[in-house]
């Protein structure tokens, strides 16, 4: 979902949201890890893991714009190359781009 529907969804009832608002939402909800922003389609998505730690790994259809979330096990490889590098890590999410099944039949 794009910030964008979010604010227009919640202008329905007569009483617009107001950007400012949503974006710190937003901003509130992904620190917390309930929602992950996906910054190559600039959209936000529920976490399918609840609060369970994990890296949030994504495949994204440039077709269709599905988008679902897969568990990888690459945490401890890029929390080791980032401590290597010296860089502290406060997120990291892995956006795999591609075709999803449906789109490759078509
Ligand atoms: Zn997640
Ligand atoms: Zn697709």
């Amino acid at each position: 979902m794009k910030a964008y529907d979010l604010i227009s969804d919640y202008g329905r009832d007569g009483s617009p949201a107001k950007p400012p608002t949503v974006y710190r939402a937003l901003d509130f909800l992904e620190r917390t890890g309930l929602v992950h922003r996906i910054s190559s389609i600039s959209a936000y998505v529920a976490c399918a893991h609840g609060k369970v730690d994990h890296t949030a790994a994504f495949l994204i259809c440039d077709c269709c714009g599905d988008t679902r979330e897969i568990t990888t096990p690459t945490k401890p490889l890029i929390e080791a190359s980032a401590a290597t590098a010296g860089y502290r890590l406060d997120r990291v999410t892995v956006e795999a781009h591609g075709l999803c099944a449906a789109c490759q039949a078509a």
